[in-house]
């Protein structure tokens, strides 16, 4: 089932000073933002949209088979001062789903080429030390967890969008409280039905409430036991 697209998520690219009204952290200006409620900002990380990759607007067939993939999306909008209003500056949508879309759309040699540009866009925007930094740090702090996912947790964490946990004061250090943050965002996404919640409609805090106790379960297995070893199978 989809979101009519008045229900659709929106994410404003902000022009002045932010602060996070649920963390706290100051976001700087040109932040990336959510509203709820009665006015209140929250940056990506609190408002659970910090797994999302920007696919920005201009490909009409892309964007359509994206948004049909992505379970989750968030129309990213940034305010024109020259015409006054809110400009549609692409979406945020789930990686897989983009990735998917991406391989539909490859027929063409110029689809092929532009597909290029973007994943080289996305990779840039990685730091590569500060990938592989946070990815040992997560692999230390969680030795169970499976192969492979401490790439992934870091970097979505490196992701340069202001707001984002791996990009803040903390996460820099490689705090321990700012990796498991990071890696809370990661299993709520992966391990439970919090997006599939979402998607049905509800609301951010029930949601989070009610995959709590599976995200600390799944948390303490990946704290405890390293993974099996393939080589060393008894
Ligand atoms: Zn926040």
């Amino acid at each position: 089932m989809k979101a009519s697209p008045s229900n659709d998520l929106k994410v404003f690219i902000s022009n002045r000073d932010s602060r996070c009204d649920e963390c706290g952290e100051d976001l700087g200006h040109r932040a990336w933002i959510t509203l709820v409620g009665e006015g209140r900002a929250l940056c990506l990380s609190c408002a659970d949209l910090d797994h999302l990759v920007f696919l920005p607007a201009g490909d009409a067939a892309l964007t359509r088979r994206t948004r049909k993939h992505s379970r989750l999306s968030a129309v990213v909008l940034k305010w024109s001062r020259a015409r006054k209003r809110y400009e549609r500056q692409g979406l945020l949508v789930e990686e897989a789903a983009l990735e998917q879309a991406e391989q539909e759309c490859t027929a063409d040699a110029a689809a092929r080429e532009a597909r290029r540009a973007r994943a080289a866009e996305r990779r840039a925007e990685l730091d590569d030390q500060y990938v592989v930094r946070f990815a040992e740090r997560v692999r230390e702090l969680y030795p169970g967890c499976p192969q492979g996912r401490e790439t992934q947790i870091a970097e979505h964490a490196c992701r340069k969008y202001s707001g984002r946990v791996g990009r803040s004061a903390a996460a820099k250090d490689f705090d321990e409280q700012a990796v498991r943050l990071a890696v809370v965002a990661h299993v709520r996404h992966t391990e439970t039905e919090y997006d599939a919640l979402r998607v049905g409609g509800w609301d951010r805090k029930e949601a989070r409430a009610r995959v709590n106790e599976e995200v600390s379960m799944v948390l303490g297995a990946w704290r405890r036991s390293p993974p099996p070893d393939p080589e060393n199978r008894r």
